[in-house]
């Protein structure tokens, strides 16, 4: 049984909480019924986690200049925003032949959410000082070559195993 260290609202029967679970530490965004979790959301590592926070500059940005949007947040998971759209979508893809196909597992934030979600980043914070000693793969000292970046699951995880 999972347990969580916080649970914040941002609206709509939304919630993000902090999860720990086997000892795993992982950042959840997800649409409740009452008090039910629905299969309608996204369970993040904390790298990608860590991503989302260090790529809400740029989303701000897009969302200003009404700009597409996608940010890698590591495995098949992005964050992005579509032509025309002001939703913020944390969506994991996946590829079961040549293609990649999203998934139900996703959120996509409404503007109000998503603004609640960048409010509450020092609040969860104070519930997972864990968060600030980790570095995102791309930062690590195997990435510094190509090669590196390739062959990890994080950066390339449709192919990383074919080098
Ligand atoms: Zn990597």
């Amino acid at each position: 049984m999972a347990s969580y260290r916080c649970k914040y609202s941002l609206g709509n029967e939304r919630y993000v909480q902090v999860n720990e679970w086997k000892g795993e530490l992982r950042v959840d965004l997800r649409e409740w019924q009452g008090d039910k979790p629905t299969k309608k959301g996204i369970s993040l590592t904390l790298m990608r986690w860590k991503n989302v926070v260090d790529a809400m500059e740029f989303v701000d940005q897009s969302l200003g200049n009404k700009q597409v949007y996608n940010a890698h947040l590591g495995g098949n998971v992005y964050m992005s925003i579509k032509a025309g759209c002001v939703c913020v979508d944390i969506r994991q893809n996946w590829k079961p032949k040549d293609d990649v196909v999203p998934t139900k597992k996703c959120l996509c934030l409404r503007p109000a959410e998503y603004v609640k979600l960048k409010e509450l980043i020092p609040d969860i914070g104070k519930n997972l000082p864990e968060l600030d000693s980790v570095v995102p793969c791309y930062l690590q000292s195997d990435h510094m070559n190509q090669m590196g970046a390739l062959q990890c699951s994080e950066c390339n995880p449709n192919d990383f195993m074919n080098w």
